[in-house]
């Protein structure tokens, strides 16, 4: 029997949040424990989440798996979907709410506009001679795979500059001024602008507007929240006092503190976890199903193996 995590003694709280888009590996793990363990020495409680606003990605197995895996591991959570809580849900796909509240705030604050450039338009742009600087650092990375959450290169600044002045690049619409509708709606962000914070965990970070990332997508032309969205909308409506997670979302994390600023909110404390890497340094893939805490268990591996510096790498 699975024991309960004990009774918050403080006011700190934390969360873990997986993305239900398949099995928990040995980064997820590392992250997660030193979410619980940090929650633990605060005497506060941890929140779990379920990040699943990739509604083609996201499966209801994988959240199930994922909280099985945590439990597995001996992580305990005060409030989550299975436990429920003052703030549910606590599953990001019935918060949508919350979310558009957040956009129309950020909306009539000035903050936004609407950006109507394909995909393809944005390629193009970026992949002009003149813009190469523009794109360093935010193409792949260097094991050829794009990060998930972070990949977002910096944008040209299409429609920030030509909004409103020619037929092919309108306003906003009367419409859209209430509800997203179907064109991507972009954060604008002041070029040169240095966003610094110091992390709890690695120390002075700063990050500059317009050359780590540009005006970034809040809500998307498919109708979702983007993620920087909803984890500042999430994290400000469940009271997390500190935000626990990998090294791979420093950039968001950035882009974040500017949501915080024009929404008027608190930012949390933030401490970043280094990535898990192999024994040559490089970047475990994030899907890598021979380091699923699954196929790990299966070989007979403990949680204190996966947890210990010691990793078994073998793919
Ligand atoms: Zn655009």
């Amino acid at each position: 029997m699975a024991s309960l995590p004990p009774a918050p003694t403080s006011t700190y709280r934390g969360r873990i949040a997986p993305s239900p888009t398949g099995f928990l590996h040995v980064g997820h793990a590392r992250t997660f424990w030193t979410a619980w363990q940090r929650t633990r020495a605060a005497g506060g409680a941890l929140i779990l989440r379920m990040e699943d606003l990739d509604p083609d990605r996201s499966r209801q197995l994988y959240a199930d798996a994922a909280m099985e895996d945590l439990r597995w591991l001996g992580i305990r959570w005060q409030e989550g979907p299975d436990r429920g809580g003052p703030h549910a849900p606590y599953v990001q796909s019935k918060r949508r709410a919350s979310y558009l509240a957040a956009w129309r705030r950020l909306l009539r604050g000035g903050f936004l506009f609407p950006c109507r450039c394909s995909r393809k338009d944005l390629e193009a742009a970026l992949s002009a001679p003149h813009e190469t600087s523009l794109a360093e650092g935010a193409g792949p990375q260097p094991n050829g795979k794009l990060d998930l959450l972070d990949d977002e290169p910096v944008y040209p600044g299409t429609c920030r500059h030509l909004q409103g002045s020619s037929p092919q690049l309108p306003g906003p619409t009367s419409e859209e001024l209430d509800s997203p509708g179907a064109v991507n709606w972009r954060f604008r962000v002041r070029d040169g602008e240095a966003v610094e914070f110091v992390d709890l965990n690695l120390g002075p970070q700063r990050f500059v507007a317009g050359r780590d990332f540009g005006d970034f997508v809040v809500w998307r032309r498919d109708g979702s929240p983007s993620y920087q969205l909803a984890c500042v909308a999430d994290d400000t409506a469940m009271g997390i006092t500190e935000v626990v997670r990998g090294a791979d979302l420093l950039k968001s994390t950035a882009r974040q503190i500017l949501l915080y600023r024009a929404l008027g909110l608190r930012e949390p404390a933030w401490f970043h976890c280094r990535l898990v890497v192999d024994h040559n340094g490089r970047r475990l893939a994030k899907r890598h199903d021979s380091l699923s805490l699954r196929a790990l268990r299966q070989r007979g591996l403990t949680p204190m193996n996966i947890l210990s510096a010691e990793l078994p790498v073998e793919v």
